[in-house]
């Protein structure tokens, strides 16, 4: 008899996740629309792994963040973390969780208290959790900033007095505080120097070694996620739109969404010429998506069916990879 496949352990998933966010307009405020800003997102994260979420700005991507995490409510579908189906659970019994979930967000100086001390800032976390006592506390902190590769005078400091990466560090701390098992990093390089990009995806890299941490990490750009992801997912318009593992997006791309993202890459050799796949027009709004493809409006392949017929996401023709998927009908019509 065939050994049974030994299921892969995921740390979260979610399942057809949506979150719509309500329009109000007019001289009563009355509801006129949504914004469909995630409309039936499924993705599964390892334990100790890291899934790149990439798209522009507007995708969603953000919005799949904060709902996993509970910060927005759902619309509909699930979120699964540590195999428990926390969707629908009252906020009562999210707060404990929230010590295992953690988020490092894109602007550091907007996410740290400008009036707290950098020890204040990294201790209110063990204080809310009633951790330690204040002595051992105050050495926690000082592990931490050292952790991050901060020095121990920082404590009595404050934001301000940091340069954009230091101050990304201090967020990094306070998420790694309570020993969580997940972090959602939203965006935590883009607003740095590229010199300092590197430092803090080496510094998260390290991190997840030692603590088998399990990343979301959110980007608008392929090449920030390419060293530090295990998988990515694409996001177009609220979906996903090409799953798989992290060599094979840049190898072998098929949606042509990733591969135009992939195509905007820079080339550090000037002598290498690459071609480059340029999209026409603007994201269409989330507020009146496109009918069938999301992507039709801007596709260069664009056909008939493409604009009344959504195409689902099914594995990826002639590929080795079992998890590759696609979402297009031009893709999934060469099987
Ligand atoms: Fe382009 Fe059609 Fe494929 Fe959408 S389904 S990506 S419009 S070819």
């Amino acid at each position: 008899m065939p050994e049974p496949k030994q299921q892969e352990n995921y740390l979260l998933e979610t399942r057809d996740l949506k979150v719509h966010f309500p329009v109000y307009g007019g001289v009563f405020r009355r509801k006129t629309g949504k914004v469909y800003a995630v409309d039936g997102v499924s993705l599964k994260v390892s334990a100790g792994k890291t899934l790149g979420l990439v798209g522009e700005s507007g995708c969603g991507k953000t919005t799949v963040g904060r709902a996993v995490l509970r910060l927005y409510e759902l619309s509909g579908g699930e979120v699964i973390f540590e195999g428990k189906n926390i969707s629908g659970m009252p906020e009562s019994e999210i707060r404990p969780l929230r010590r295992n979930m953690q988020m490092v967000f894109q602007d550091p100086f907007e996410s740290l208290d400008a009036r707290q001390t950098v020890g204040d800032i990294l201790e209110e976390p063990l204080i809310i959790h009633e951790i330690g006592s204040r002595s051992t506390r105050r050495k926690d902190v000082e592990n931490l900033l050292l952790r991050v590769g901060m020095p121990e005078s920082a404590i009595t400091r404050f934001p301000h007095e940091f340069s954009g990466g230091q101050r990304q560090r201090i967020g990094i701390a306070r998420a790694i505080a309570l020993k969580p098992r997940l972090i959602v990093c939203d965006e935590p390089v883009s607003a740095l120097d590229v010199s300092i990009q590197s430092q803090i995806l080496n510094l998260l890299l390290d991190l997840q070694s030692e603590m088998n941490l399990t990343y979301l990490f959110i980007a608008h750009d392929l090449s920030v996620v390419k060293h530090i992801s295990d998988h990515i997912a694409v996001m177009y318009l609220g979906k996903i739109v090409e799953y798989t593992d992290a060599d094979s997006v840049y190898k072998n791309p098929f949606h042509p969404y990733t591969q135009a993202l992939i195509s905007a890459i820079p080339v550090p050799d000037p002598s290498v010429r690459k071609q480059k796949m340029v999209l026409h027009g603007d994201v269409p709004s989330p507020l009146s998506p496109p009918p069938g493809c999301r992507f039709h409006t801007r596709c260069p392949f664009a056909f008939g069916r493409c604009r009344s017929e959504e195409p689902d996401l099914l594995r990826a023709p002639g590929t080795e990879c079992e998890d590759h998927l696609v979402a297009c009908h031009l893709v999934n019509s060469e099987k």
